[in-house]
């Protein structure tokens, strides 16, 4: 199917989703991958994106990222949605799961193929060895792209945005990054396609999220001048890390939320965040209380958070 074909076929529907998020104030969004359940440092992401935008009278929407279908952890998408339900978040539209889009990001690399902007790779991982950056081995073979991975061509260009936490950053394309998957050899939309074309077709604005995806952003926004979309605004919150000093991750086992904890947890969260003490009650309350004191300024400067052992 051609993209032409996608979007006309998914016109009212896109145009729907455009239209329920106001393009002209604060949308924001939490974006998680069911690969485990969430622990405290989703917990942190989820009340600093929902309260930032709430404060600032956006919208706050969810969206599951689970094209990567061998690695969702089994029930971790139904541990999502019930802490949506038990922290008693609002979002402000219903939520969506990208492995529900597939079609749509294969237009979108339709689109760029035309463009000459991607490319077929054959080289495996064994291939590339420890080398992070691509030294573009594959890109002027002409492979076909019929299984194969797909990358996207970068050009050499500096890519610079202000962070609102950690400042000013820089990357050069080529020298840093390197032409990037968007799509693996085995049919996986990378997330870093799914996630730049998702952000556009919801009308995101800002996006809060971990200090662990700051260098992914550079390939995001050049993705994003690639497809014409406007630029986002970024804030990269530090990382909740365990007591050997790790950050909290599925991989070294962080605790699952307990959703019988919900207030405690949802008071450690903005402790952690270093906001104003709130009154321990129910989780709506809470949150409430939250957004009218949010101050971002007083997030803590820096990658880390230390001393939050949840
Ligand atoms: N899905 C990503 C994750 O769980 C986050 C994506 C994003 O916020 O851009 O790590």
């Amino acid at each position: 199917m051609t993209v032409e074909n996608y979007l006309a076929e998914h016109s009212s529907e896109l145009e729907q989703q455009r239209n329920d998020v106001s393009l002209t104030r604060y949308t924001g969004r939490f974006a998680p991958s069911p690969t485990g359940p969430l622990h405290f440092g989703s917990l942190i992401t989820a009340v600093a994106s929902y309260c930032d935008a709430k404060a600032q009278h956006g919208k706050w929407l969810v969206r599951i990222e689970d094209t990567d279908i061998p690695r969702i952890y089994p029930g971790s998408e139904s541990h999502i949605l019930r802490c949506i339900d038990a922290f008693q978040f609002k979002p402000d539209a219903e939520i969506i799961f990208q492995k529900d889009r597939l079609e749509l990001y294969e237009a979108i690399l339709q689109q760029l193929q035309q463009q000459d902007l991607v490319y077929a790779c054959q080289c495996t991982r064994k291939m590339l060895g420890s080398n992070h950056i691509y030294a573009g081995t594959c890109r002027n073979l002409g492979l076909d792209f019929a299984e194969q991975a797909i990358r996207v061509k970068v050009s050499d260009q500096d890519i610079y945005f202000q962070d609102r936490l950690q400042g000013q950053q820089c990357s050069n394309l080529t020298q840093d990054l390197g032409d990037f998957v968007l799509k693996r050899r085995d049919g996986i939309i990378n997330y870093q396609l799914a996630v730049v074309v998702d952000d556009y077709l919801q009308g995101i604005t800002h996006v809060v999220r971990g200090a662990d995806l700051l260098d992914n952003t550079a390939r995001q926004i050049y993705l994003g001048q690639l497809l014409g979309y406007p630029r986002l605004n970024y804030m990269h919150l530090p990382l909740a890390m365990n007591a050997q000093g790790q950050k909290l991750s599925k991989q070294n086992l962080a605790q699952a939320l307990d959703l019988t904890q919900a207030s405690q947890l949802l008071q450690a969260a903005f402790t952690a965040l270093n906001q104003p003490p709130i009154t321990l009650d129910t989780p709506a309350r809470m949150l409430l209380q939250g957004i009218q004191q949010w101050d971002a300024s007083r997030i803590p400067v820096g990658t880390t958070l230390h001393g939050c052992y949840l």
